[in-house]
């Protein structure tokens, strides 16, 4: 039998088909610009070529359509009908204070999925198309919701709760909710199992550093403190987020280029971070180039991005009231070994030592760490789309 993980944004839709037993994936895909003109679809059957095709896709309704006809198809396909997929696993942005954990979806479910749109109006709302187009087609599959904000709500209040009125909390339930959950939860227990320690028994960080970047503080196997909060804004310096601002610094802003607050917020989130301050890429590789050419703004980007990781790490060392281990995970966690070394050097105050030479190792679960460190450093590729797949069956079984 099979688990499809399905992944929809606002005008995407990413699936992936993964064989229950073994965990190989048998097929991947994305339906892209649905909704917008140009729209097309990526596909790669498990051993051969990726395929792109443009196809017509007004709602999610069609790609989930198209995502059926490529994984059945006589040519293309995987499966014969829709039957062989024994689970289907959602991932959805944003569970509110509702979802501590992955759910069954049920009209329950979805209602309550619902009342979560107003804390991500752009994710949550496709999220529900997406599930209910495949409810339409498989109506008889069991369906799990996974939710990137569910690992994070075993925060402590001191945590979540913002410096504003309380009642802003009671009213409208702002606070923080963090993201990348199901990363943050995957990769710290991979660590633990790496390390062959008790996951309940452990203080680690997970440094989640990719476009979107967050870090977590996870104690004794719950998140306890992270860095992203009510939206994925919050927190470190991203490909194209500011991170920390101070909220005064938005007003001046507003007020000097004549700024609506969309605009603003469109700032910050698309235009800012080390984007904004490299005026290079968002991507950390142009970035890298640039700097080694003697680009002094895109060196300062990726100076001002280690140093922040660098004071969450710290911050969250005296939280836990220490650190047994260090986990780095996603595009630049996994690939960028001279960033990791660079955050790690500058952590030597806390015993931590890395050894180079595992350090430069790339693509496999790696201690990089020395033997005699203090803190164990590892490399964990995060496999969101597997976490997903497992999770689910687990709800269904
Ligand atoms: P993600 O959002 O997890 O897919 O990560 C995307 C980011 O990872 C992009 O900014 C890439 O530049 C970065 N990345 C991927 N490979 C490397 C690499 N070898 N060195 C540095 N950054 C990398």
């Amino acid at each position: 039998m099979y688990t499809l993980v399905i992944n929809c944004g606002s005008s995407s839709l990413k699936f992936q088909l993964i064989h229950t037993e073994s965990e190989e994936v048998m097929a991947i895909g994305l339906c892209e610009r649905i909704g917008i003109e140009g729209s097309k679809v990526t596909y790669q059957r498990k051993g051969e070529e990726k395929s792109v095709t443009e196809a017509s896709m007004p709602t999610h309704k069609e790609a989930v359509k198209i995502m059926q006809k490529l994984l059945t198809d006589e040519q293309s396909g995987m499966i014969k009908t829709l039957n062989e997929v024994r689970a289907v696993g959602h991932r959805v942005a944003h569970g509110g204070e509702i979802f501590t954990s992955s759910a069954l979806i049920t009209e329950e479910t979805l209602k309550a999925i619902e009342e979560c749109c107003a804390l991500a109006p752009l994710h949550n709302p496709a999220s529900l198309t997406g599930i209910r187009a495949c409810k339409e087609l498989m109506p008889e599959t069991p369906m799990v919701a996974v939710f990137d904000t569910a690992f994070h709500q075993t925060m402590p209040e001191m945590s979540y709760l913002y410096g504003i009125p309380y009642e802003y909390y009671e009213k409208y339930k702002v606070r923080r909710y963090g993201f990348h959950g199901t990363s943050h939860s995957y990769v710290s227990m991979r660590a633990a199992n790496y390390l062959n320690r008790n996951y309940e028994g452990m203080k680690i960080v997970v440094c989640h550093l990719g476009n979107g970047s967050s870090i977590s503080a996870v104690q004794n196997g719950k998140s306890v403190d992270t860095s992203m909060g009510f939206t994925p804004l919050e927190g470190l310096l991203m490909g194209t987020r500011s991170g920390d601002i101070d909220p005064g610094a938005m007003q001046f802003l507003m007020m000097k280029e004549d700024l609506t607050i969309a605009e603003m917020l469109d700032v910050l989130n698309r235009k800012s971070g080390v984007l904004g301050v490299s005026g290079v890429s968002s991507d950390f590789r142009d970035i890298m180039k640039a700097a080694e050419e003697g680009n002094h703004r895109a060196q300062t980007a990726l100076d001002s991005f280690t140093y922040r990781v660098v004071k969450y790490i710290g911050a969250y060392a005296a939280a836990m009231g220490g650190i047994d281990a260090i986990v780095f995970t996603a595009g630049v966690g996994e690939n960028d070994e001279s960033m990791r070394k660079k955050i790690c050097n500058q952590l030597a105050f806390l015993g931590i030592a890395v050894n180079e030479e595992a350090n430069s190792k790339r693509g496999s679960e790696q201690l990089i760490s020395t033997a005699d460190s203090k803190v164990a450093v590892l490399v964990i590729p995060t496999n969101e789309e597997l976490a997903i797949a497992r999770e689910t069956i687990s709800i269904v079984q």
